[in-house]
């Protein structure tokens, strides 16, 4: 007993029991587990929770022990999962940003050299301590958003030996931060310069030499690619995606951000734990999204800066999907950490109500982590990660435009 630390009198605590049992599906009031003046029990040894609930049924065993601690006038919900983030990269895009502000369009931009390619040519050059120390300051700020676990994609080197060195980062990174840090391989972010005009060739690379070598290092956990005109085709990544698989990555998908090419479809058929933006999804993939454990991942964040349309969350939520929300943190298309205000968002533009938002950054998110027995809400066996908000209501952080730090 003497590991057990108990907290009481916490004004309010959002368990998300229900959404639990209800896998992250449909999310309503009453899933959130709202419990006024609560108590919490925690194993100081393991850091999981072993009992929550209203004080007032507090089990007699937990009731005299010594280490204890008032959440008096706090509100505590799970700590925030952010489940796409491309947070490795060098460089700066604000001059594209100006750029498109004069009229020019992202498309434009990219075919004049600047994009994604001022980027890749900016991350290559920088040297890993550069990286590692800008990657710090993002991932603090992300952290005064009450973010607790992250995930972060390579993509931006586009050579195996840069690629290496941004997954490289993410453990350097992992080592020293609190947070839980998942890294992604993202290889297939867009074909490089080198292989204008190749990408089956790029694509063959990947598969043959790139893959084999990272699996060996042990330094990623997804593989994901970007279905899009222009940069992958569904065949493409259906051939990626099987040799993922043999290497032991987990999927995750880029698709219908700009068109519908078919990816969400094959994405659903091979078990990926998330498809990502979806903006264009078809009526047929929102469909088969009700039916798959396969998280719908929207991006608010990118819709607003590139003003684009935002994704159907409320098509997708009535069909039963699994739906979370990110911010898409990059330099190109969402420069912002601020996870709350997507949740803002995306009940003013995209029809969510606050429990379907609550729920898009806790369990779902975590869902789309496979992390989802660990974090994203808080009941017994998972681990003590609590996001305290100086608030009287949890429907503040939808509520105050992203400023609840
Ligand atoms: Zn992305």
């Amino acid at each position: 007993m003497e590991a057990l630390v108990l907290y009481e009198e916490i004004s309010q605590l959002l368990t998300l029991e229900g959404v639990v049992q209800k896998k992250g599906r449909r999310p309503v009031q009453s899933d959130l587990g709202c419990v006024e003046n609560a108590c919490m029990v925690v194993n100081a040894d393991d850091n999981l929770i072993v009992w929550t609930g209203k004080g007032t049924d507090l089990p007699e065993t937990y009731k005299n022990l010594a280490h204890r601690f008032s959440g008096k006038g706090q509100v505590w919900i799970p700590e925030l999962v952010e489940c796409h983030t491309h947070l490795i990269y060098g460089g700066t895009r604000h001059h594209d940003f100006a750029l498109r502000c004069e009229g020019q369009t992202y498309q434009q931009i990219a075919a004049a050299g600047g994009g994604i390619l001022t980027t890749m040519n900016a991350t290559r050059e920088a040297p890993p301590e550069l990286l590692l120390e800008q990657a710090a300051k993002d991932l603090a700020r992300f952290q005064k958003f009450g973010i607790g676990t992250l995930e972060i994609k390579t993509g931006y080197g586009l050579t195996l030996e840069s690629e290496l060195r941004a997954l490289e980062v993410i453990r350097a990174l992992s080592d020293q931060a609190a947070m839980i840090l998942v890294p992604t391989f993202l290889p297939a972010h867009a074909t490089p310069p080198e292989y204008k005009g190749r990408t089956d060739s790029y694509v063959d690379l990947i598969c043959a030499e790139w893959l084999p070598e990272v699996a060996k290092t042990g330094l990623a956990k997804f593989f994901d690619v970007f279905v899009e005109d222009g940069y992958f085709s569904p065949q493409q990544a259906h051939k990626l995606f099987l040799c993922a698989l043999d290497h032991g990555l987990k999927l995750k998908l880029h698709s219908d951000q700009f068109t519908s090419l078919g990816g969400t479809k094959l994405g659903i058929e091979l078990g990926a734990f998330s498809i990502d933006h979806l903006d264009h999804i078809s009526k047929e993939d929102i469909r088969a999204f009700g039916e798959s454990n396969t998280v719908a991942v929207l991006l608010p964040g990118a819709s607003l800066f590139t003003g684009t349309p935002y994704p159907p969350a409320r098509a997708l939520i009535d069909a039963g999907a699994r739906v979370a929300l990110s911010t898409d943190y990059n330099p190109g298309t969402c420069p912002s950490r601020n996870l709350p205000l997507m949740t803002t968002i995306a009940c003013t533009q995209m029809k969510m109500t606050v429990p379907e938002a609550i729920a898009a950054v806790t369990y779902n998110a975590a869902a789309a982590l496979d992390l989802e027995d660990r974090v994203g809400s808080l009941i017994a066996g998972k681990e003590f990660r609590v996001c305290t908000l100086d608030t009287d209501s949890y429907e503040a952080l939808p509520y105050c435009f992203g400023e609840l730090e």
